[in-house]
């Protein structure tokens, strides 16, 4: 955190009043002028252990961005929910395959029990035809997106990550039940790992690439410009 700090000149400010709810998240780095500022739920406090690596996760978006010269998207006008949560969806699956790398460079495992045990249940879901996304949103692009982003965060602790034959075992059959359950949902999910495989995310320039390539599939570019801190 501390390098975060100084990388980028900036104080990091945790503060309640997250606003989002969508897939269970905790905590979310907000835009700011002057600062770092991590929102987190009202029901949690900064302390916690818990939340620790979420509040460290968000962090380091605000050094992509602050410092490491990476794109954000800011909306040209009001946007829907619908567009308003693409958007969300949209940071997090592009921006997380790098953010989770530098917590694994860090020594910080970014494949959590956590995260494999929700893999098996979709898995399981998948596999059993029972719909586990159904709480995820009301808007069906909403729920069809946060989907694709589970699909395309499996796939990039493969493609980038150091994982144990276990770790492989679960995600790839995880891929594999996917694609059979939700075919219009692993269309998107292709058109999308195509799109990261052929930008490269780690660098400022790729991203950006990529970020333009999903913010046309998904219709989002007359609303969204992707603008930078420096
Ligand atoms: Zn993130």
């Amino acid at each position: 955190m501390e390098r975060i700090s100084r990388e980028t000149g900036r104080e990091i400010r945790v503060e309640k009043g997250l606003s989002t709810r969508i897939g269970g998240i905790k905590a979310a780095f907000e835009p700011d002028r002057k600062y770092i500022i991590i929102k987190i739920r009202d029901d949690i406090e900064e302390d916690d252990v818990n939340i620790q690596e979420s509040i460290i996760h968000e962090a380091i978006h605000g050094l992509l961005y602050y410092g490491k010269g990476y794109c954000f998207p800011e909306s040209r006008f009001p946007p829907t929910y619908m567009e308003r949560e693409s958007v969300n969806i949209l940071i997090s699956m592009v921006d997380d395959i790098v953010v989770n790398k530098i917590m694994q460079d860090e020594g910080v495992s970014p494949i959590g029990n956590v995260y494999l045990g929700m893999v098996k249940k979709e898995t399981k879901a998948a596999e059993g035809s029972t719909d586990i996304y159904e709480n995820v949103s009301y808007d069906p692009i909403v729920k069809s997106r946060f989907m694709v982003y589970r699909f395309v965060m499996a796939w990039g602790y493969l493609e980038y990550y150091k994982v144990t034959r276990k770790e492989r075992k679960i995600l790839e059959r995880f891929l594999e039940s996917f694609e059979d359950a939700y075919p219009d949902e692993f269309k998107m999910a292709r058109d999308i790992v195509e799109v990261l495989s052929q930008n490269d995310d780690f660098t400022s320039d790729g991203h950006h690439k990529a970020m333009m390539e999903i913010l046309r599939l998904w219709e989002l570019d007359n609303l969204i410009v992707l603008r930078y801190y420096s």
